[in-house]
């Protein structure tokens, strides 16, 4: 690690940060009896705080993000000649990394035209229900303005993105919530609510049954994760898709495809719904975009919906009437445009493929030999092993444990992470995996082995 700061300057760093940061989802009594850990450097998979201490970032920088690794020079010295050039022009006119990302964004995603720029998850999907209400506004009538999401899901921090939380302890004590956001079951097989052979499809109907009984011109549309990450890193079963598919199209519901975690690259394609023949007339992304470099998300629709917001010039109230200040900052598309470059010149798709699978096959080995280790799932570098008490019952593991094994891991310089107990009856019991697609054999093993002997020491 090359430190430039003194070690008296890091104490300052760890004195201010204690004093003056309020963490994110943190608690912060904690803090007054241990240190908080703040990270100075990183180098491809690696991390350094403070102490001078190296970790392996199994997490790609805590919330699946740093998906190309840290300390890429090329995306800071791109982000930088454009900074210099022209660092932000916002509102009705345009910018050259704007457009040049938002073309090469759509080579990559077929069926799909448009993009419009904002800075975080949460407010792509923000843009996408507001796009949403406004259609059924203008074109049914004040009918359709209903959005289904589903259980275990989540969407984002703000009040109406949180009024779309699968996850009750995420929405908990922050309502009261806007209206015309309807539930409909997970889909999670290993606890599946129906017993029977086709579970996937089961699943999708539960949907048709949701939107039959809200009466179909009142939903407009259903937003959905094509792999559930916080929820408990969730892949969805056989035939799900294409039954959900099947229904949206017989309702005509709009089918927003939530890509925040899993876009770009992350499950071994450019998109999750990639894998699973899904034509999405909405796509939201953010944290891959360009791996934490700067902040940008995106709202990407088809052709189709766009035309929706195109009626006559004089009518003043017919086009899309929002914005995003910080979506004019350049930096945001530039960093984009070399994120991309680097995945695809450094075939960080295969790579994320062959490592994903490198790290299930380990994590089945752990699943033979330890019983607490009730299943494990994912698809590319987003992998996920869920801990039960009893593996029969299923009964998920005491969420001390949970964190122990999470601190079993740091102790041995791993940073892995963890789902939070659901407060509805602690069905996030899920070690979190999710390491920078570059990530090496090595570091996989790693990272397993990490994980081996921190369960071998909480369950002796
Ligand atoms: N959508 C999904 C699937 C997420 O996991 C997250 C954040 O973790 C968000 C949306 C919200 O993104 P942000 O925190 O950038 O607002």
């Amino acid at each position: 690690m090359s430190l430039t700061l003194t070690q008296n300057d890091l104490s300052h760093v760890v004195a201010a940060d204690r004093e003056h940061v309020w963490h994110h989802l943190s608690q912060h009594k904690h803090y007054e009896t241990v240190d908080p850990r703040v990270f100075v450097e990183g180098k491809g998979m690696k991390l350094w705080d403070t102490n001078g201490r190296e970790y392996l970032d199994a997490v790609s920088g805590g919330v699946w993000t740093v998906n190309v690794g840290y300390g890429r020079e090329s995306i800071a010295n791109a982000v930088r000649d454009q900074l210099v050039k022209l660092n932000y022009y916002a509102g009705a006119a345009g910018n050259v990394p704007a457009a040049l990302f938002a073309a090469k964004l759509i080579e990559k995603m077929p069926g799909l035209s448009r993009v419009y720029y904002s800075n975080s998850g949460s407010e792509a999907n923000e843009k996408a229900y507001k796009m949403v209400r406004q259609i059924a506004a203008r074109h049914h009538g004040g009918k359709k303005w209903k959005i289904l999401y589903r259980e275990r899901d989540y969407h984002g921090t703000t009040i109406a993105t949180l009024a779309t939380s699968g996850q009750p302890q995420r929405a908990a004590q922050y309502g009261p919530y806007p209206d015309g956001f309807v539930m409909v079951p997970h889909c999670l097989e290993y606890r599946k609510q129906w017993d029977v052979e086709n579970y996937g499809e089961r699943a999708a109907d539960a949907i048709e049954e949701v939107i039959l009984r809200e009466g179909p011109d009142t939903v407009g549309a259903i937003v959905l994760e094509p792999v559930t990450a916080g929820g408990g890193v969730i892949t969805p079963p056989e035939g799900y898709w294409r039954r959900v598919q099947e229904i949206c199209r017989k309702y005509e519901i709009l089918l927003h495809i939530d890509e925040v975690v899993c876009g770009l690259g992350r499950t071994g394609s450019w998109f999750g719904y990639q894998h699973y023949d899904i034509k999405p007339d909405i796509v939201t992304m953010a944290k891959g975009v360009a791996s934490g470099y700067a902040a940008i998300s995106c709202t990407v629709t088809t052709e189709q919906v766009f035309d929706l917001f195109k009626d006559a010039p004089q009518d003043t109230m017919s086009y899309f009437r929002d914005i995003s200040t910080f979506g004019g900052c350049t930096a945001g598309p530039v960093a984009a445009l070399e994120n991309m470059r680097i995945i695809e010149e450094e075939g960080l798709l295969e790579n994320t493929t062959r490592m994903g699978e490198r790290m299930l096959a380990n994590l089945n080995v752990l699943r033979e030999k330890h019983a607490v280790i009730g299943d494990v799932r994912g698809k590319g570098l987003f992998c996920g092993a869920e801990l039960v008490a009893d593996r029969k019952t299923k009964e998920p593991l005491d969420e001390r444990h949970v964190q122990a094994v999470v601190a079993g891991c740091l102790a041995q310089g791993v940073i892995i992470g963890a789902t939070n107990r659901s407060l509805d009856g602690g069905l996030n019991n899920t070690l979190c995996l999710s390491p920078a697609l570059i990530a090496t054999a090595d570091d996989i093993d790693q990272i397993t082995d990490a994980i081996d002997n921190a369960l071998a020491k909480e369950f002796v």
